[in-house]
Order: C-alpha cells, then structure tokens, then sequence
C-alpha cells in the first residue's frame, strides 16, 4: 500500500535507553556488573538498575561503567495509594541523600516485616516453611513475593511462578500483603528531598478505571511527580498511545524501560529505542 508519513520527523535523538532494570538486589537474576555488561553490549547509551527499595546493587558497580554507557543512579520503590500498591522509579537521585538512605533502611525493614506476614498467610493456607524457604531463596537480596513463588514452585507446590501469582500472590490475593509501604505523596517528597526525578511506573499495571488512574495521575502531580512510564517492557501499540495522550494532558515527561528481571518468554530485552518518545519531553533531559 502507498502512503505518505507527514508526520515531523521524531524530536528526539534515536539512542538505545534503559531506566527500568533489576538484579540480584532485588528480584532479578543477573549480577549489576552483568547486567551492565549485557546492556553495554546491546548498544545501550543511557541506563539505570532500578531494584525494588534498594540501591545496592546500584552501588556495588557505580563508577565502573562499561564505556560508551553512562549510568544514573535508580530506584523502584514500593508505596500505596489508598487500597493500591504503586510503582515509583526514581532517577538521578543522590544516592549519599541521608534522606533517601533513612527512607530505604526503612522500607528494608517493611519487607522483612512483610515476609513474615505473606508467610504466616501462607502457612494458615497449607504451606509451612514459606519463610524459611523464600529467605534462603533471596540471600542477601530485598525480600519480596517472587521469593515466595519461586520457593512454592521448587516445593512441587504450583508449576510456575505465574501461577503461584495468579493464585496465591497476585493483587488481592491471600499473598498480596501491601500494608507495609509508605504513601505515594511520601514518596515522592523522598526523590525530591534527594534531588532525584519521580516517574510513575508502569501506569497501566495497577489495574485501575479510566477515571481511578487520571486521578492517580493527578496526585502524582500534585506531589511532584514529573513523569510517567511511556513503554515498560513488552507493551501493546495501543498502551504506548493510551500513555502518551495521559502524559500529554497531565504535562508530564516520560521515560522508557524493559524492567527487565531475567530471560523468558514475556520479558523484553534491555533498552528501548529513544526516538519513541516522539514530541512528549524525554525525563533523563532533566538529569544533570
Ligand atoms: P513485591 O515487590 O514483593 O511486591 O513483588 C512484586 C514483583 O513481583 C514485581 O516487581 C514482579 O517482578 C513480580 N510479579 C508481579 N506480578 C507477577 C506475576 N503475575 N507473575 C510473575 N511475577 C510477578
Ligand atoms: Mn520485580
Ligand atoms: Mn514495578
Ligand atoms: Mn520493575
């Protein structure tokens, strides 16, 4: 078919960005310095490691960049919305901000907490040994539910851990202990105390109603959120247009990730092309 784009030609250079990553840390399963490695060799130009609520393996490798890859210190951290558990990648923070470290020590300390009510749920359910099990799975690593899932699946308990998610531990299920975490406006007052950016992760995972997420977008502003995520990961057309109308009606910047954890069949690999944002403000121009 003949067709002719009259559309301007993208705004934005066309590099390969990355600002949504996990590892050992938290729940992935590559090492930082891997991961790096991996993502220097895929051409990506800019990248941060943004493991749930720590920034160790951020600090285990900073200043120790592959060449040609600028790394920038994230996060993803975990905090509530009334009834809702949200997403907050925070970027471009100083990760030395005594603020930011008081604010992880004690989401540290939520998680452990929470362990051990996801695995008293667990038990009350027919599964003992949940805690012992998850905590020997996570080692040094944020504790979180995909320990719990991966132990009940080498336990013979489900055969994998989407399952175990969809039955056990996914939103609203016994597992899904959300108690534990600091408001979304909290938060964002901590990226910010550390001069870092908030971005809403994800905006379309929480399940919510056209009207709920506007209003989420709305708070998150308010708070002084700055952008959202325009593309997480393997996404559908239809998504990235749905976002970016969203962040052009709330004057919100994006970014872009693969929140890559591990390899397989519904994980995307790292870096995103950044000519996708199109004429919406790329986040990592506001970093230093
Ligand atoms: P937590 O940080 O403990 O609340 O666990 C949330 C993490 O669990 C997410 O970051 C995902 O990595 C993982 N997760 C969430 N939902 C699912 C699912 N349906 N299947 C597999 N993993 C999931
Ligand atoms: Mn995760
Ligand atoms: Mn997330
Ligand atoms: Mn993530």
């Amino acid at each position: 078919m003949l067709g002719f784009d009259l559309r301007e030609p993208p705004s934005v250079e066309s590099v390969l960005v990355d600002f949504h990553t996990h590892t050992l840390a938290s729940d992935g399963a590559l090492a930082p310095a891997a991961l790096l490695d991996r993502a220097a060799g895929r051409g990506v130009a800019r990248f941060a490691i943004t493991d749930h609520d720590t920034i160790a393996g951020f600090l285990s490798v900073r200043g120790h960049s592959p060449q040609g890859l600028e790394l920038v210190p994230g996060v993803e951290l975990s905090c509530t919305w009334g009834k809702t558990t949200i997403h907050v990648v925070g970027l471009g923070f100083d990760p030395d901000a005594p603020s930011l470290g008081a604010a992880l020590a004690s989401l540290d300390a939520a998680r452990c907490a929470r362990a051990e009510r996801i695995a008293a749920r667990l038990e009350a359910r027919g599964y003992p040994g949940a805690l012992a099990g998850a905590r020997a799975l996570a080692g040094t690593s944020q504790i979180g539910r995909p320990h719990f899932a991966e132990w009940l699946v080498s336990a013979g308990h489900f055969p994998d851990t989407r399952t175990v998610f969809r039955r056990l531990l996914g939103q609203g299920k016994v597992g899904d202990v959300k108690q534990y975490w600091p408001t979304l406006a909290e938060t964002a007052a901590t990226l910010r105390d550390a001069g870092g950016l908030a971005i809403l992760a994800h905006p379309l995972h929480y399940r919510l109603t056209r009207m709920k997420l506007r209003a989420l977008c709305a708070d998150f502003r308010a708070a002084g959120g700055q952008a959202l995520e325009l593309v997480n990961g393997r996404q559908q057309q239809g998504d990235t247009d749905i976002l970016r109308r969203l962040a052009a009606e709330f004057g919100f910047a994006v970014s872009l990730g693969s929140d890559f954890h591990r390899d397989g069949p519904h994980s995307a690999d790292l870096g995103v092309d950044s000519g996708c944002v199109g004429d919406l403000e790329p986040v990592w121009a506001r970093l230093a």
